[in-house]
């Protein structure tokens, strides 16, 4: 009669055991809290619709977006995880991405992200999503709509290991060596 509670005593641990798992892996993922209402990381059935601005031609999918709360404020923060280790410095088409994914969520939520996160192998970094980083983006558009109409395009970098993994190598011509 006295052993009646133990049952319930342990659905009770395991519940608490779960919950500990559950906010452990969160934290392993480098994911923010709040809810995760966009994921485009292959890890569903489902393959995740990009994401549209329709007003600025812009196209993306993030691989996390997080709907985040703090009272009756409601943020979005987009996460790209790169299974690289970060390089010596962020590379900037890497902020440049993050901050596209911003100004798209600006558009289709009508609240501009205070910030995105960068996930790296070895660690995670705040990007924020300043004025100065969307002109950049904007710019940035511009120019690759500039570029889809000229006849020939010259190299923009000079990164050879980039060149050597690109499926445009072999008719490129302009391969870095
Ligand atoms: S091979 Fe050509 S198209 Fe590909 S990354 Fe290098 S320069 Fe660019």
């Amino acid at each position: 009669m006295q052993l009646l509670w133990l049952p319930a005593f342990l659905l009770f641990c395991t519940g608490l055991a779960l919950l500990w798992l559950a906010r452990r892996r969160r934290q392993a993922s480098g994911l923010p809290n709040g809810a995760v209402i966009y994921s485009d990381t292959g890890a569903e059935q489902s393959v995740a619709a990009p994401l549209i601005s329709r007003r600025h031609g812009l196209i993306g999918k993030p691989d996390y977006l997080i709907e985040a709360r703090q009272g009756t404020a409601r943020t979005m923060i987009p996460v790209e995880v790169k299974s690289r280790s970060r390089p010596g410095k962020l590379p900037f088409g890497h902020i440049l991405q993050l901050a596209t994914y911003c100004l798209i969520i600006e558009e289709i939520y009508g609240v501009a992200p205070s910030h995105g996160i960068l996930r790296y192998a070895d660690g995670s970094y705040t990007i924020a999503y300043t004025a100065e980083l969307r002109r950049a983006v904007l710019e940035a558009a511009e120019g690759i709509r500039a570029v889809r109409s000229a006849s020939d395009v010259p190299r923009s970098h000079q990164d050879a290991l980039r060149c050597d993994h690109c499926g445009y190598r072999p008719g490129c011509g302009q391969q870095a060596l």
